[in-house]
């Protein structure tokens, strides 16, 4: 099964899901959990300089032998290192292991992103990045950056989920052409939304898990996923949300959840702490 793909901005195409491996720690579960997505038909992998697991990818990734070409990698530019992107991203790519980036994102609107972008347009212009986009960006971040940009971000990865929907921002997503990527796609495991009845209802209607559900309602919004996992079955099943829909009536049911409620920091309070 090949994953359908969202094309971007600038034409380069994306695929739909991957996998996240933010809190991969260990050495050998990460190697493992890789070579399983690999199997799974995963090609898209989500990463930060700020996970401290790059080096990890890059093994993995040699390890398995795939084509380069066949893989679609992400990684960050974490605000500590805003003061000189080129390195950070050359630092990136070392650990990685490669020698151009699919795409490449700064992790936070912190203070200096407006600079930090100017120099990501350079190394975009230069062709070492196939697409340039930003993370954790709200409308007054975008609106900012549109007055100091060339180019316009590919994505903006923000956290979503059905407790955390984001209606007006993704409005403005749609209208610059701005991709959506949801992080936290299934509120981190820990937000309590597999216990909610109403999806727990559409689950049992569907005959999919409420993980599943979840994730086949990002889809059908037209986000990007990269639902995070370290354990075969569940990556297996991450993967099996292709051959389902939901139906408008239950889109709007999923909508009727939404709390405002972000699990991670919130890009809205202005408080970053490096
Ligand atoms: P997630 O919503 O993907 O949740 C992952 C957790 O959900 C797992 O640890 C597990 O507990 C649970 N889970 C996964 N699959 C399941 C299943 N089928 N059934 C039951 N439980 C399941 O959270 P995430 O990892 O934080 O987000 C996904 C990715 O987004 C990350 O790995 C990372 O790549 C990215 N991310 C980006 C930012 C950012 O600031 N840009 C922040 C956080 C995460």
């Amino acid at each position: 099964m090949t994953v359908p793909t969202i094309t971007l901005n600038n034409n380069v195409q994306i695929p739909q899901l991957g996998m996240g491996v933010f809190k991969m720690k260990d050495h050998e579960q990460f190697l493992k959990a890789f070579q399983w997505a690999l199997d799974i038909g995963y090609r898209h992998f989500d990463t930060a300089a700020i996970y401290g697991n790059e080096k990890w990818l890059g093994e993995a990734i040699k390890k398995s032998g795939i084509d380069r070409h066949e893989l679609f990698i992400t990684s960050k530019l974490w605000p500590a290192e805003f003061d000189d992107p080129k390195q950070a991203f050359e630092n990136s790519l070392k650990r990685l292991g490669l020698d151009y980036l699919d795409l490449y994102l700064i992790h936070w609107p912190a203070p200096g992103y407006q600079q930090a972008w100017q120099a990501m347009e350079k190394l975009y212009q230069a062709k070492k990045i196939r697409a340039i986009g930003v993370s954790n960006f709200m409308i007054k971040h975008l609106e900012q950056l549109q007055q100091v940009s060339q180019v316009t971000p590919a994505v903006d990865q923000i956290e979503l989920h059905p407790y955390l929907q984001r209606p007006k921002l993704l409005q403005y997503l749609q209208q610059h052409n701005i991709a959506v990527e949801a992080w936290g796609p299934l509120g981190q495991g820990s937000n309590g939304v597999f216990d909610e009845p109403v999806l727990q209802d559409l689950a049992a209607k569907y005959h999919k898990s409420v993980a599943q559900v979840i994730l086949r309602w990002h889809l059908q919004r037209q986000a990007i996923i990269f639902p995070k996992s370290v354990h075969q079955q569940r990556l297996q099943q991450n993967f099996d949300i292709f051959d389902f829909e939901l139906s408008s009536a239950d889109m709007q049911a999923i909508a009727r959840l939404d709390k405002n409620q972000p699990n991670g920091s919130d890009p809205n309070s202005d408080e970053f702490l490096a």
